[in-house]
């Protein structure tokens, strides 16, 4: 079995910075992490590895810092990184990453499982695991919170949903978001830190796959993120003193001035 999981970096802090030009997260020179949801993909690759046998490679679109985040996740038991960077990549909304990663995955190829993090916690959308098997035209299914049997035919699993938990049961090739209820991640060894500071980490450009200029980066993003500012929360309060039915009373006539003046 071919396992691809998809991982992001993201900030490692809520000191985010953005470029007020283009309105893009500033990357560069901010201390960062793997995106928390995509330690449990990593993980619960690694157990169907450990359990049935597969090959696990890692998928990011990044900077070519971003290269090292996947080296952490060979210290986690992923066999192989592979990382999509290029300045032509850069500036993508969700359906231009999903593109990007899609030909990530087709170069990686020959795969049975894409798993992805449900989530971001930098954009935050969910929005690139579902985007992300419909430009690859395989079957998704979002928020698993347990892989109960796997082959290379077909996967029966478990998803949260706001009621409860479904069973489902999907086709492979298959692509899975997961939830951090799925597993507990493991922490590297110092011997698997150190073998994997050595490891290549396989770099794909632009040029390095077939694809449409139209659908990538900025140009390929139908989205744009036109201003980010942190709302302004203004509150005036008036407190109300005396006894309960002069409290009532104050209350009533500023309620009926508010009311007066709308
Ligand atoms: C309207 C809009 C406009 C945007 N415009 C810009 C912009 O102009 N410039 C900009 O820099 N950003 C922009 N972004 C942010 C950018 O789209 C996201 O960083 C990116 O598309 C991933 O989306 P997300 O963070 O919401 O991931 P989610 O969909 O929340 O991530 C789900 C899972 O998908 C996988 N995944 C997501 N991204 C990657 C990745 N890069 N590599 C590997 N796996 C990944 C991970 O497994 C992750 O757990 C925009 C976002 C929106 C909503």
């Amino acid at each position: 079995m071919k396992i691809i999981v998809c991982i992001k970096q993201v900030p490692g802090t809520n000191e985010v910075k953005m470029d007020p030009v283009t309105n893009t997260i500033i990357r560069e020179n901010v201390e960062s992490i793997i995106n928390p949801f995509d330690t449990y993909a990593i993980e619960e690759a690694v157990r169907i590895k450990e359990k049935f046998g597969a090959e696990v490679y890692g998928l990011s679109m990044g900077i070519p810092a971003a290269a090292e985040m996947l080296k952490e996740a060979i210290s986690l038991k992923v066999d192989k990184g592979v990382l999509l960077t290029d300045r032509k990549f850069a500036g993508a909304d969700t359906l231009a990453t999903s593109y990007a990663l899609s030909l990530g995955v087709e170069k990686i190829g020959d795969y049975d499982l894409i798993i992805c993090g449900k989530q971001a916690t930098d954009g935050d959308t969910a929005q690139v695991g579902p985007s992300l098997a419909k430009a690859l035209g395989i079957a998704y299914v979002t928020n698993v919170s347990k892989i109960i049997d796997i082959n290379k035919e077909k996967m029966h699993c478990m998803k949260i949903t706001d009621d409860g938990y479904e069973e489902v049961e999907v086709k492979m090739p298959a692509l899975i978001t997961v939830v951090k209820e799925i597993n507990m991640p493991r922490l590297p060894s110092i011997k698997s830190m150190k073998t994997a500071k050595k490891s290549e980490i396989e770099f794909v450009t632009f040029n390095d796959v077939i694809a449409d200029e139209k659908r990538v980066g900025l140009i390929g993003s139908p989205t744009q993120v036109l201003r980010t500012f942190v709302p302004n929360h203004e509150t005036n309060s008036e407190m109300i003193q005396g006894t309960a039915e002069e409290q009532s009373v104050k209350l009533a006539k500023i309620l009926l001035t508010k009311q007066l003046n709308m």
